[in-house]
């Protein structure tokens, strides 16, 4: 996918993950989530400058799902 925003297609984006006051943001399989040894994946995205819009939201570790 182009850096290009998919709202207003500025080209102005930064690239980085969500996150929360303890860390990345996860991605869990349903079921996953109470789990000691839990799978799960990090979310990375892209954020445009211009509008805010949030898109390419993807796992860095999908195989680990
Ligand atoms: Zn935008």
């Amino acid at each position: 996918m182009d850096n290009v925003c998919e709202e207003c297609r500025s080209k102005k984006i930064a690239e980085g993950s969500l996150l929360n006051m303890s860390g990345p943001v996860g991605f869990y399989p349903e079921g996953e989530e109470s789990k000691i040894k839990a799978k799960y994946s990090i979310v990375k995205c892209k954020a445009c400058k211009d509008c805010g819009h949030i898109f390419d939201l993807r796992l860095v570790n999908s195989s680990n799902i």
